[in-house]
């Protein structure tokens, strides 16, 4: 049986950044519509043109993405026409394949909201609709607030839905704005539209209001719907939106939806679905939700106890899926067999091969389990894992030593009578029998100590000239006052490559000390520098 193609709609971009607490640069916009682009997504709505700077400066120009990028705004307001209305201008302007347009679908918001007439409305859902197919942009309509609509009065809401699909709209899409409906409520409704308007050209909107957007989503595909709209770890405001990372491997892996469905998403990209969940989530510099379906850290982890050995033996007995199908991995014992094989194949990768019955493996894998636990991030840190092992293999040359440092903070009113902070750092170095002392003012303390030790490391100074901090990023592990700070540093070079290094303590600039050193020496062990 032919199986039928299902869209998926990512608006991570536009109503994921109404989350609170989230505020995308243009570079994170573009970043996260790459992850997104390679992930399979169909569309990829990445915000509202002319609303802000940053929107407007994304749909400046064309970028290249297999999605289509998607461009959201409002319909004509009422009383003017499509051609007069500055923002629907703006929007049928934005370089954008479709343009996602919002529109009101609830007699009652049409009354008091826009205080218009239904009819206005509707002549407003038409003449935009037909201004944007002018464009030759492919058209959406999200009918705000449908559910709720479709209760107060369904013939006005449909009437929304098939005035915009009748001038050629290629999706109407049903809101479930305030998140409030419930499953069955959606299916009855999801029902009664797609006897109107054919399925494959009627989307669904949740949100998560009542922990259901997930399965409403699911509801209306059962009902006919055949676009999901959705974001990446459910971002969204409130209580976020339906969550693609659960929906793709849903409908990738369970047979009731595989076995009728085909969606954009490859079994290759499914397989990296946990590495774009956890991107954004570094992104936002927020701590990855362990008990994620399909992508948590605790997804697919079993204690001790009788089943463990069982598992081992046959996963299929204990997973409702096989965790690799989604990037994840199975996590047992201390002595589980998957730690193990995780470790030999991060060996293997970074050119570190070593027996497989070497017993420096358990110990190494050892030593990951005890640092993670006191807080270090190795999956995170890649630059840091490899030294690791290489120290455990005896494989990192000694090449200088830190005697001290002091790192000094002080507030003083300058020559100008305001008010200023400076920072000072003071390094002192052994390298080989040359004590070297290097003094830096930085922007802040830890940037005063990255410039004083990258000052003067003596005869290794040539291999760090193109040393770049790219990025420095701190996590409170465990909230009061005996709090753990993790510090991440991303690390480039003169080559392009990049890497990530991390330092774990109670004290930030200790933290911080441990990260800058292991990037310095991992640079040095990149390069050749010989000790
Ligand atoms: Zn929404």
């Amino acid at each position: 049986m032919a199986r039928e193609r299902l869209y998926l709609f990512d608006t991570t971009l536009r109503d994921g950044a109404q989350t609170n607490g989230v505020d995308f640069t243009l570079a994170d916009k573009l970043a996260i519509a790459r992850l997104l682009d390679e992930l399979g997504i169909d569309y990829v709505e990445a915000g509202y043109p002319g609303a802000n700077p940053i929107d407007t400066a994304l749909f400046a120009e064309r970028r290249p993405l297999h999605a289509k990028l998607t461009a959201f705004g409002m319909t004509r307001r009422p009383g003017r026409s499509a051609s007069n209305d500055p923002g629907l201008v703006a929007l049928l302007d934005a370089q954008a394949d479709a343009v996602c347009l919002v529109a009101k679908s609830w007699d009652y918001h049409v009354r008091v909201a826009l205080e218009t007439t239904e009819e206005e409305n509707l002549a407003s859902i038409r003449d935009s609709v037909r201004a944007a197919k002018a464009k030759g942009r492919e058209v959406l309509l999200d009918c705000e607030h449908f559910f709720d609509g479709y209760k107060a009065n369904p013939g006005y809401a449909i009437a929304c839905a098939k005035a915009a699909h009748a001038d050629g709209a290629r999706w109407v899409v049903l809101c479930d704005t305030n998140g409030g409906t419930l499953p069955h409520e959606v299916e009855r409704i999801v029902g009664a539209v797609c006897a109107q308007i054919p399925g494959d050209h009627v989307g669904i909107h949740a949100h998560n209001d009542t922990e259901q957007a997930v399965a409403n989503s699911f509801a209306a595909v059962r009902a006919g719907a055949r676009q999901i709209q959705g974001t990446l770890n459910g971002l969204g405001e409130r209580c976020g939106n339906a969550n693609l990372v659960s929906i793709i491997p849903t409908l990738k892996l369970k047979r009731d939806y595989a076995d009728k469905f085909d969606i954009g998403v490859s079994d290759e990209a499914l397989a990296r679905l946990a590495r774009v969940s956890h991107a954004l989530d570094e992104l936002l510099n927020r701590a990855a939700n362990r008990h994620a379906p399909y992508v948590g850290e605790s997804a697919f982890a079993t204690k001790a106890g009788i089943h463990a050995s069982a598992i081992v033996k046959e996963p299929a007995t204990y997973e409702h899926v096989a965790p690799e199908r989604v990037g994840n991995k199975r996590k047992l014992l201390v002595s589980d067999q998957s730690g193990r094989s995780n470790v030999l194949a991060e060996l293997e990768r970074i050119g570190l091969a070593i027996d497989k019955d070497d017993p420096r493996v358990i110990r190494l894998l050892d030593e990951v389990k005890e640092r993670e636990a006191a807080g270090y991030a190795y999956e995170a840190a890649d630059a840091s894992f490899e030294l690791l092992a290489r120290r455990l293999l005896g494989k990192v040359p000694h090449y200088f030593d830190v005697e001290k440092f002091d790192v000094n903070v002080e507030q003083r009113i300058n020559a100008r009578g305001e008010r200023v902070t400076v920072s000072q750092a003071v390094v002192k170095i052994k390298v080989g029998k040359e004590e070297l002392i290097s003094v830096a003012e930085g922007i802040g303390p830890v940037n005063a100590l990255d410039l004083a030790l990258r000052k003067d490391l003596g005869e290794y100074q040539k291999y760090i000239e193109g040393l770049e901090l790219t990025d420095y990023r701190v996590r409170i592990l465990n909230g009061g006052t005996g709090a753990v700070t993790r510090v991440l540093i991303e690390s480039a070079d003169e080559t392009g490559d990049h890497w990530t290094t991390v330092g774990v303590s109670a004290n930030i600039i200790d933290a911080s000390f441990q990260a800058l050193m292991d990037s310095i020496v991992y640079k040095l062990v990149k390069s050749g520098a010989k000790a």
